[in-house]
């Protein structure tokens, strides 16, 4: 069975004082069982939050931070870059690469995501790596197609030792911030498309323990239903995860599988 979670990416958003609540309600209001070892939350701060963030959950088990980008370098003359050595001196768990956002805004080609794939692993850092097809390749009935692309140019060429370590979210990009979450038929044909590939690659075992999270406007009220999909293994969570409430819904929406 993989293992579940629930990765609350708080994008470009939040002031110190308000990453302070934010992280403190959510902390406050957690109950037992809501994390456990099967069961993981991970909070995705901008990179000023991250120390503020992993020194108030860093004594709570299962409970991890994450980045939002790492560099595709390993140190040096690259002015503006936060490097995967720095992020794991911190202790940082997980690093999103790949999110539509950086795609679009940052032109980031499939090369540099499999660099930044590669500079994660090196430093012990678990990639989130984002796929996800706009709406024009989904009417034209190319996603499955487009998304297996994107996994094998940017994921797909590493050993098994590697892969086992990563997380892949399928995020479609008509999905992210529009409040029009796929349906879950639609959630779990992707993901059963995109395990069904692990497993052709990798082999059955890997196949079936791979996480593989669902992102687009999933919210406290369609979380359980997208969650109860056999191949959904959680979410990568943008807005709703900057309202505590909403985003501890999202949590307990996790079946107990
Ligand atoms: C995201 O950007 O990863 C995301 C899923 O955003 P939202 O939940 O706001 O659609």
């Amino acid at each position: 069975m993989s293992i579940k979670l629930i990765a609350g990416n708080w994008k470009m958003n939040t002031s110190l004082e308000e990453a302070n609540q934010l992280i403190d309600e959510i902390i406050k209001n957690l109950e037992d069982g809501d994390l456990s070892a099967e069961k993981k939350v991970a909070i995705i701060p901008p990179f000023p939050f991250i120390d503020l963030v992993l020194n108030k959950i860093k004594t709570i088990p299962n409970f991890y931070v994450g980045a939002q980008d790492c560099s595709p370098f390993d140190n040096g003359a690259y002015t503006g870059d936060v490097s995967a050595k720095m992020l794991k001196s911190l202790g940082v768990e997980y690093c999103i690469i790949g999110h539509s956002e950086r795609r679009l805004h940052h032109q980031e080609t499939n090369l540099t995501l499999s660099e930044k794939v590669e500079q994660a692993l090196n430093n012990d850092i678990r990639p989130i790596f984002c796929c996800g097809e706009n709406l024009e390749i989904r009417e034209a009935n190319q996603h499955i197609e487009f998304i297996l692309k994107q996994l094998y140019d940017g994921l797909f060429f590493l050993p098994k030792e590697k892969i086992v370590k990563t997380i892949i979210a399928y995020e479609p990009i008509w999905a992210i911030g529009t409040g029009k979450t796929a349906t879950s038929q639609q959630a779990q044909e992707m993901h059963a498309a995109i395990r069904n590939e692990i497993s052709k690659n990798y082999g059955a075992e890997i196949g079936t323990y791979f996480t593989i999270l669902y992102g687009g406007s999933c919210n406290a009220k369609n979380a359980a239903e997208l969650f109860a999909c056999p191949d959904v293994d959680g979410g990568l969570i943008g807005g709703a995860s900057l309202n505590a409430a909403d985003f501890l819904k999202i949590i307990k929406s996790l079946p107990k599988k």
